[in-house]
């Protein structure tokens, strides 16, 4: 077993007084240890080194507080930094638009997309009364239709009649249309993945944005991906325009370092968290328990 980060960085700074400033040296040292941490947490490695960068020029200088030690003010420097950078504004999602709010469900194949867009429709509708109407785009695999209309008939949650041989833009407008003539509040659309990020895909996602203009562009990540999340984040991000992240698989074994990529990556904010399998396996995001699970 690893010891926890506070031990090794307790370690460090054993050696020196519990008073003054701290020093250059024993901050790189500390950072050592941090970017260690980091890595092991599987956050990506260019946003390891700029966080390791900011929280280098907060620390040296700084006065250590009397009832710490030096090891302590660190890690809590450290800690601050992780949960503002993983934090912002923005946490909910945003319906603030005139009816029927389209809402697009983008991301990898196997990444949580469709579960995910069940999941919040049913809390949309059940928390904020939303009447909801669900739609698949993904033409190429009429078995994450057949799963989305599943979905919908377990959690009572409306979907799009499915047309066989129709193409994904003229899905998201039939959808659009039909929830303007229903009522419906709000349209969740469920897009096509693949297994890798392809320009294909990417064209497609940008051609059911353009012709229904969301007003929330929710990219879904598997927590467990960790480096390759970056990638794929940057993309969806500079070619379709995202508003925010939901991250899926944090119930697994990994210590969630996706967050931080994910978070520095988009500069969007994590709006939701898939926590398993079942349907209401959803939460809010918290980054102070995010922030502490990284750091281990
Ligand atoms: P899609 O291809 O992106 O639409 O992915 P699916 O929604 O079909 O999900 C793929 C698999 O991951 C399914 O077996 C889901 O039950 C599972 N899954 C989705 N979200 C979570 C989650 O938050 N935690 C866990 N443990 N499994 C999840």
């Amino acid at each position: 077993m690893f010891d926890s980060l506070s031990d090794k960085l307790g370690g460090i700074f054993d050696k020196l007084k519990r008073s003054g400033a701290l020093k250059e040296a024993d901050v790189s040292a500390a950072l050592r240890e941090v970017r260690i941490a980091l890595l092991e947490a599987d956050v990506a490695l260019p946003v390891v080194k700029d966080f390791v960068e900011k929280v280098r020029e907060k620390a040296v200088g700084q006065e250590v507080l009397k009832s710490v030690t030096p090891g302590q003010m660190v890690i809590k420097i450290v800690n601050d930094n992780l949960v503002e950078m993983l934090g912002g504004e923005g946490k909910t999602i945003d319906l603030a638009a005139a009816a029927p709010v389209p809402i697009l469900m983008v991301g990898l194949q196997g990444s949580g997309k469709t579960t995910s867009t069940a999941k919040i429709a049913k809390r949309l509708q059940e928390k904020e009364k939303k009447k909801v109407l669900m739609a698949s785009l993904d033409v190429r695999r009429p078995a994450a239709m057949e799963q989305l209309q599943i979905l919908g008939e377990q959690t009572g949650v409306a979907t799009l009649p499915i047309i066989a041989g129709q193409m994904p833009v003229d899905i998201a407008k039939r959808a659009m249309t039909a929830a303007k003539l229903q009522g419906f509040d709000v349209v969740m659309l469920d897009t096509a993945g693949r297994l890798h990020v392809d320009q294909s895909l990417m064209a497609e996602v940008v051609a059911i944005r353009n012709a229904v203009n969301p007003h929330e562009t929710l990219l879904v990540a598997d927590a467990l991906t960790g480096q390759d999340a970056v990638n794929v984040a940057q993309q969806f991000s500079d070619q379709v325009g995202l508003t925010g992240v939901v991250l899926t698989r944090m119930d697994g074994d990994g210590r969630g370092g996706a967050a931080l990529s994910m978070r520095a990556v988009t500069g969007k904010p994590i709006k939701l968290v898939g926590v398993g399998e079942k349907i209401d396996d959803l939460e809010e995001f918290h980054p102070e328990r995010v922030a502490s699970r990284i750091l281990g």
